[in-house]
């Protein structure tokens, strides 16, 4: 398959490695928004965020959690944000799974680009559809 983290993973293709385990390869990004900016991906090749199986998932997590706090400490970041881009209506570029991480200094840019208003009676609209979603898919795993 042709996918840049897989060959990351497989050290075929050169990376900035800052982490690695069995299962798990963390690289620093080559287009950052920030010094320090991390990716953390599953050596297994996954599309997105929902067809992670769900114990990788939670290993995954559990080694961001991690690796957010170390980098923080490192680069003496104020925040950080964990980011995973899913679609390419989303932003999503490289379609093997990954966390964003980005270390965060005060007043350093906006990480939202715009917001939208809701009116007078949208927000419960789209409580509701949510909702009845979530009754009717109780328990749906991989989306
Ligand atoms: P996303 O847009 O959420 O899919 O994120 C993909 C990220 O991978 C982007 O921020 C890219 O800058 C980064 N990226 C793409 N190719 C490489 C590479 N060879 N080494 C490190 N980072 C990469
Ligand atoms: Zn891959």
């Amino acid at each position: 398959m042709d996918c840049i983290f897989c060959e990351i993973a497989s050290k075929t293709s050169e990376a900035e490695i800052v982490f690695e385990n069995e299962k798990f390869i963390a690289f620093l990004d080559i287009n950052p928004v920030n010094y320090g900016h991390t990716l953390v991906i599953p050596k297994t090749h996954f599309d997105n965020f929902l067809t992670m199986p769900a114990k990788e998932l939670e290993e995954m997590t559990k080694l961001t959690q991690y690796l957010s706090g170390v980098i923080k400490r490192a680069l003496k970041a104020d925040g950080f944000n964990v980011i995973s881009n899913n679609g390419t209506s989303a932003g999503q570029s490289v379609f093997h799974f990954h966390y964003h991480i980005i270390p965060r200094y005060e007043n350093d840019f906006h990480m939202r680009p715009r917001t939208i208003e809701y009116n007078s009676t949208e927000i419960e609209v789209y409580a509701e559809k949510i909702k009845a979603a979530v009754s009717k898919y109780e328990g749906l795993l991989n989306g």
